[in-house]
């Protein structure tokens, strides 16, 4: 396979998720965009989901100007000091869809920032919410939903955050039996 090709594959994948994602993602939640880049992805987003809200993260934007977030969507700076703060404002399981996309070209970088954002991200999601990747997390409250999409494996990554299960007091567990 050539470079090409594996390039080809990549964002036929991101996009058919992305198509996937737009369907299957709960009628409330806000939607995050994970890297701005030159706006490919958040142009597909917004145009599936036109009614949702979409905040997107980047430290410095530099996308095609039809492609630009407005502004009180659009977070600027580096996702480790901003996403705390948004977590802050909007709370916990907040989000119904993320999609991060945002690994540059070193994938000692790329593996360290994944294994930062993951803790953030499972708090971020909602029960049932969607993570797509374009790497995998380490997401202990998701399943890993990624071969049931029919993406093949380590091409792009898919989590659902599961249901919680609500522990039943200890007097209503006897009188269950
Ligand atoms: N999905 C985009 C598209 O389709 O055009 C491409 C995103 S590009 C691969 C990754 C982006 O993530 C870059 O624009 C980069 O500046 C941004 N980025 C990487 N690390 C970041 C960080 N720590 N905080 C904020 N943005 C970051």
């Amino acid at each position: 396979m050539t470079r090409l090709d594996s390039a080809i594959r990549r964002l036929t994948a991101q996009r058919d998720l992305l198509d996937w994602a737009s369907r299957a993602i709960d009628p409330s939640g806000l939607v995050l965009e994970l890297g701005l880049g030159n706006g490919r992805t958040y142009d597909h987003l917004r145009t599936r989901l036109p009614d949702r809200e979409i905040y997107v993260f980047e430290r410095a934007p530099a996308a095609h100007p039809d492609c630009m977030p407005p502004e009180e969507y659009l977070i600027v700076g580096d996702i480790f000091e901003t996403l705390p703060s948004f977590i802050e404002r909007f709370g916990p399981h907040s989000a119904a869809l993320i999609h991060a996309d945002i690994g540059t070209g070193d994938e000692e970088v790329n593996s360290e920032l994944a294994s930062r954002l993951s803790p953030m991200l499972d708090d971020l999601l909602k029960p049932s919410g969607l993570l797509l990747g374009d790497r995998s997390f380490q997401l202990p409250h998701c399943s890993d939903i990624t071969a049931r999409t029919g993406i093949p494996k380590g091409r792009y990554f898919v989590y659902r955050r599961k249901r919680e299960r609500h522990s039943v007091p200890h007097g209503l567990q006897a009188n269950a039996r």
